[in-house]
């Protein structure tokens, strides 16, 4: 079975993947930490995000590279969505996603383009979302917690920004896929969003296996 998760950033989407995985005993990849992982090469090697051919050519990160907790931060995200609109970028990372979604037994992946693009005919597309408002004010109390200095207007013009960025670009936008099912968690707990995502998982097996 394999499991496509998709949504903007800080709607619940990472951990309600992880929690789904596991309730259903399939591998899990998050694949935003694969462009992180080209976002943070490219600062590395002192080149620009915005240039397609520095953008390419940080793609042969070392695989080690995406257990680094520095690709978590808030700058690195910015890096990430600023590569991700460069085409040769989204085609250097695509077989990698494939394979991982396709191989014997399925998967569960989370992402911009995974119910769209990388596995269309995936047996559940989830597009996890939330306002504005309530995502920033969910990352504002996690970098608070970590001791990070933070600003909630910087957090939700961030947030905004990396949306408009991920909606509009020309390859594989952020968007549900048309046989998505939608949870909205703005007003959930993380608990209550990770209930009804299996609730929505199991609802769609079912269905299948009424047919
Ligand atoms: O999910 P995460 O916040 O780690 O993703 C970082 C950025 O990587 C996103 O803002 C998006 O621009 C990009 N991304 C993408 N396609 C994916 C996963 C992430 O374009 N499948």
């Amino acid at each position: 079975m394999i499991i496509a998760i998709d949504g903007p950033t800080a709607s619940g989407k990472g951990t309600i993947s992880k929690e789904l995985a596991k309730h259903f005993a399939l591998p899990f990849l998050d694949t935003g930490l694969l462009y992180r992982a080209v976002g943070w090469t490219v600062r590395e090697n002192g080149t620009d995000a915005d240039n397609p051919a520095d953008a390419l050519a940080a793609c042969n990160f070392d695989s080690a590279l995406l257990g680094d907790p520095a690709l978590r931060s808030e700058a690195v995200g910015g890096l990430a969505s600023r590569v991700s609109v460069h085409p040769e970028v989204r085609s250097a990372l695509h077989k990698r996603q494939i394979d991982f979604a396709y191989q014997p037994g399925g998967a569960v992946l989370d992402g911009r383009d995974i119910g769209t693009v990388i596995a269309p005919d995936a047996d559940v597309k989830l597009f996890v979302t939330a306002s504005a408002d309530a995502r920033a004010l969910r990352r504002f109390g996690e970098m608070k917690k970590r001791g990070e200095l933070v600003n909630f207007s910087d957090i939700l013009a961030d947030i905004r920004k990396r949306d408009e960025r991920d909606q509009s670009r020309a390859t594989a936008p952020l968007k549900p896929a048309e046989d998505a099912d939608l949870l909205d968690t703005t007003d959930l707990t993380i608990g209550d969003a990770i209930l009804q995502a299996i609730a929505l998982v199991n609802a769609k097996i079912s269905r299948r296996t009424d047919k």
